[in-house]
């Protein structure tokens, strides 16, 4: 069989199985408003939460930066990839977070695979959440330790497996802050009390939490006051431009540079996004009105479609599912949307359980309350049409 035939044969089988996918292409990163495949939409699943990656007085610090320092960083940190930017970036963000030291990735993708596969030895085992990100979960599979999963936030589940594992030598608990696709909050008190219980280390993806929760925008660990052991962040979402890091104590992060595969072999990020970064954080800590604005508009969006009888999950995050059942009514419903100019796409299993398919809408600092209210009058129009609600 031919290279190619037997791809498309596989293709095929993702075809049958309802699970192609596709790119669809957009104008430009200028949310909320832009063009999908040629129509003009309201985009309501970014991850843009603050709207700070088209804001003007960071692109004009990215340009300055761009003329100053080139495009590409040209090595890895540790050969010829290290900048001041680098450097100052780090110490920004572990401020920030208010934790001794921070080390910087390429993505959050390859900040988790670095830690995970790094961290734990042989003969440890990771508890990780039902529910953890992809990046958590191939990074699991990555690692030297085994993996037991715990039942989505549920504390007894963690306890219990707990219990099940003290024969193992040591022990790290794994859990999103904010999980992506249920807009949950990972019940971190419960959780940093539990490993204080069983002796156990807690590592905290806040891809969705940094820049949103907590009174500075600093995350889990500000919302809930407590200091897990590593926490891994992206620079790609509230902070608008590209990049992953890792905060903890200095030796954990002197650790990683030496032992993390994803940091010690991949080029660095470009200068140009750590300046743009460093001044995004800037913001993040200082403006406080872009977080209450958004966290308006998470209790307005939820509060009425609740009220509509809409089956709504997660907490007052900008993640928001909205469950429609099956995968096919799913993406009709999205496609309805797109005729009404709002682009939210559909998620069908195996991204979640059967019968859980959902739109999964992210609102962001951007949005405007005219936009919100089109929002909420489709939702309720398509709603009724596929006789979602009565
Ligand atoms: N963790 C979580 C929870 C995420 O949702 C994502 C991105 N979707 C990542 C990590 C990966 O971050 P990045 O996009 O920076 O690779």
């Amino acid at each position: 069989m031919s290279f190619n035939h037997w791809l498309t044969q596989r293709i095929e089988k993702t075809k049958q199985a309802g699970l192609y996918r596709g790119v669809r292409t957009m104008s430009s990163a200028a949310q909320p408003k832009m063009v999908v495949n040629g129509a003009e939409q309201i985009v309501f699943s970014s991850n843009n939460y603050l709207g700070l990656a088209n804001d003007p007085i960071l692109v004009e610090k990215a340009v300055n930066t761009l003329q100053e320092f080139g495009l590409g960083s040209s090595g890895s940190r540790l050969t010829t990839g290290n900048t001041e930017w680098h450097e100052k970036l780090e110490q920004r963000i572990a401020s920030f977070k208010k934790s001794e030291a921070a080390l910087l990735f390429s993505s959050g993708y390859l900040a988790n695979i670095g830690v995970l596969s790094s961290l734990p030895e042989k003969g440890d085992v990771l508890l990780s959440d039902q529910l953890n990100h992809a990046s958590i979960i191939d990074g699991c599979r990555l690692s030297k330790a085994e993996t037991v999963i715990y039942q989505h936030t549920d504390m007894n589940s963690l306890e219990l497996k707990l219990k099940e594992t003290q024969a193992y030598t040591r022990r790290f608990i794994v859990t999103d802050g904010v999980f992506s696709m249920d807009g949950t909050i990972a019940p971190l008190v419960q959780i940093m009390k539990l490993a204080n219980r069983y002796d156990a280390y807690v590592i905290v993806d806040d891809a969705h939490a940094t820049g949103v929760l907590g009174e500075e925008g600093k995350g889990t660990s500000e919302h809930f006051g407590v200091s897990p052991d590593v926490i891994i962040g992206t620079l790609s979402k509230a902070i608008g431009v590209e990049g992953g890091f890792v905060t903890g104590s200095r030796v954990l992060v002197d650790f990683l540079l030496n032992h993390a595969r994803t940091f010690i072999f991949q080029t660095a990020i470009p200068p140009v996004s750590c300046a743009a970064a460093y001044a995004a954080i800037d913001m993040i800590e200082k403006d406080k009105e872009k977080r209450k604005h958004l966290l308006r508009m998470i209790k307005v969006i939820k509060g009425n479609l609740d009220a509509m009888g809409f089956i709504v999950y997660g907490q007052d995050t900008p993640i928001i599912p909205v469950i429609i059942g099956d995968a096919e009514t799913s993406v009709q419903f999205s496609k309805k949307l797109q005729e009404n100019g709002i682009y939210a796409p559909a998620i069908r299993p195996p991204t979640v359980t059967d019968g859980k398919s959902r739109i999964r809408l992210t609102v962001t600092a951007a949005h405007t309350d005219s936009q919100i209210e089109h929002l909420l009058t489709s939702f309720k129009y398509i709603g009724r049409e596929l006789e979602i609600i009565s």
